[in-house]
């Protein structure tokens, strides 16, 4: 039986190009989709990146001129995906980042690049490919959001359409300019099209003109929706709020799989969790901390910038020290942050550990030995970290934001008593809360039988995709839109 089929647009795809958390949901829902009888293919743009990796391509679809040259839609596998890749060199052809110059400015034609990437997005959805027409597309953050603006502007039938917010800081503003190259019809200039403030916005357009609107934890769907989140977009948001959802995303359970994980000095699972604590002396003993099994070890895996609140816990690390704490933190970014915790570290090397840089082993052993991971996030739209900690035993201290509201269950006296808490909690992201929130957690490593159940807790979470799976395949099967 052939299932409901679903075009998911998006600009990056894991694990063939990836800057974000848009390319792990993009590269993740096709197999988890696969589970609930939904076939999805992904169109991606012809990047390097994908070009080199793509097998078995056919030619789907041709263009004699998109956005200035030629263009072929090839069907094909790469990693493992079923993909369509826009072949337009003149477009795509270019090494490095997919949005930026090497000078890591924005490439001048950001808004042709991605604007061709919905336009084919909104042409498979119409039925140019013969042997794959949709019933519902999915189009990605505002790279592929006009996607929306195509379909409903289209004089045919269309499938039903679906805008994922994935990061709202990215919204795709253009000037009116641009407009005469879209080949959107007229009418399109509007309040209720892709017009915002003059220009045309591109997320704008999808949230306005789609079937439904997603982001990725029914917290940050809430949040959204408010002045102080919306980013300038919260009031077009209320006026959807009923087509609004929010699903939080999951992580690979087989690559993050404490019992098999060779990445790991000790491979533990629920049943022989006590022998966790070989890889928090491995943890130790690799970030030159003092390798004393009985001081609490918070870890930190991050990007170093404002979004993750980290300033926040660079201040609160003395009071943490001075009651016998150590941190292992490995991250990258903002060189104020990077040079403050270098400093911490050199100053306090028994206590404090610092890696800064991407190492996704040295990822997987914090998380498999650390008591704690903190994820002190102003603004969380998913979070991966704490499901990653979930899953590893290591109890997350989150902000009450976002996706770490909806994952993390706080250790509070009534959690506690019902023995389902996973983690700690605190709000709102500031260094009071936080301290008070690290001060809980080291309360809790005194009483080893609480830090057990938290962790055994966490372990049996189902932080894996098959849940949001089903949700996502419920979203598609209720926008079928009736064949004419
Ligand atoms: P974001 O996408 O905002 O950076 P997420 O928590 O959603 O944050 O996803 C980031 C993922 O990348 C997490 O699994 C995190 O642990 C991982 N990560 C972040 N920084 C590093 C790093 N320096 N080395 C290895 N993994 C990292």
């Amino acid at each position: 039986m052939s299932g409901l089929k679903v075009l998911s647009v998006a600009s990056e795809v894991f694990p063939l190009i990836k800057t974000g958390g848009l390319a792990d949901v993009a590269g993740a829902l096709p197999a988890a989709l696969a589970r609930e009888d939904v076939e999805i293919r992904t169109l991606v743009p012809g990047y390097p990146a994908v070009m080199a990796k793509l097998v078995d391509a056919q030619q789907a679809h041709a263009y004699d001129d998109l956005f200035g040259g030629p263009a072929r839609v090839l069907g094909g596998k790469a990693a493992g995906l079923d993909l369509f890749a826009i072949d337009a060199p003149h477009l795509y052809d270019r090494p490095g980042s997919p949005y930026l110059r090497p000078n890591g400015l924005d490439w001048p034609d950001n808004a042709q690049r991605f604007a061709a990437l919905a336009r084919v997005g909104a042409d498979i959805g119409l039925g140019a490919i013969d042997a794959f027409r949709p019933q519902v597309v999915q189009a990605h953050d505002w790279q592929a959001a006009l996607t929306a603006a195509y379909l409903n502007y289209a004089d045919r039938s269309r499938p039903g359409v679906v805008t994922t917010i994935h990061n709202m800081a990215f919204q795709g503003h253009f000037p009116m300019s641009i407009f005469p190259e879209l080949g959107l019809p007229p009418q399109a200039i509007s309040i209720d099209g892709i017009e915002y403030f003059g220009g045309v916005g591109y997320l704008k357009a999808g949230l306005r003109l789609s079937d439904r609107i997603t982001t990725v934890s029914p917290t940050y769907a809430r949040e959204i929706m408010t002045p102080e989140f919306g980013m300038a977009l919260d009031g077009l948001l209320r006026t959807r709020a009923a087509v609004v959802q929010g699903i939080v995303n999951g992580i690979d359970d087989t690559v993050w799989n404490p019992a098999t994980d060779v990445t790991l000095p000790q491979n533990y699972s629920a049943l022989r969790i006590d022998m966790r604590v070989r890889n928090k002396i491995a943890l130790q003993t690799q970030m030159g901390l003092a390798p004393e099994v009985d001081r609490p070890l918070l870890g930190v895996v991050s990007r170093l910038s404002d979004q993750k609140g980290l300033d926040l816990l660079l201040q609160a690390l003395p009071g943490i020290i001075a009651r016998g704490g150590q941190l292992a933190l490995l991250g990258s970014g903002d060189p104020l942050l990077e040079g403050g915790f270098t400093a911490a570290a050199t100053s306090r090397p028994d206590s404090v550990g610092c890696v800064l840089g991407y190492d996704e082993k040295l990822a997987h052993l914090i998380q498999a030995g650390a008591d704690f991971i903190v994820v002190p996030s102003r603004f969380e739209p998913c979070g991966l970290t704490q499901l990653c900690a979930l899953r590893y035993g290591a109890p997350p201290i989150v902000a009450r934001v976002g996706g770490l509201a909806d994952t993390v269950i706080d250790a509070n006296e009534a959690a506690t008593a019902a023995g389902v808490a996973t983690g700690v909690q605190f709000y709102p992201a500031a260094v009071e809360s936080l301290t008070y929130a690290l001060n809980r957690a080291l309360d809790i490593t005194r009483d080893p039988a609480v830090l057990r159940r938290l962790r055994l807790n966490g372990m049996r979470s189902d932080v894996s995709w098959r849940g949001p799976a089903k949700r996502y395949a419920a979203l598609y099967r209720d926008i079928i839109r009736p064949a004419e």
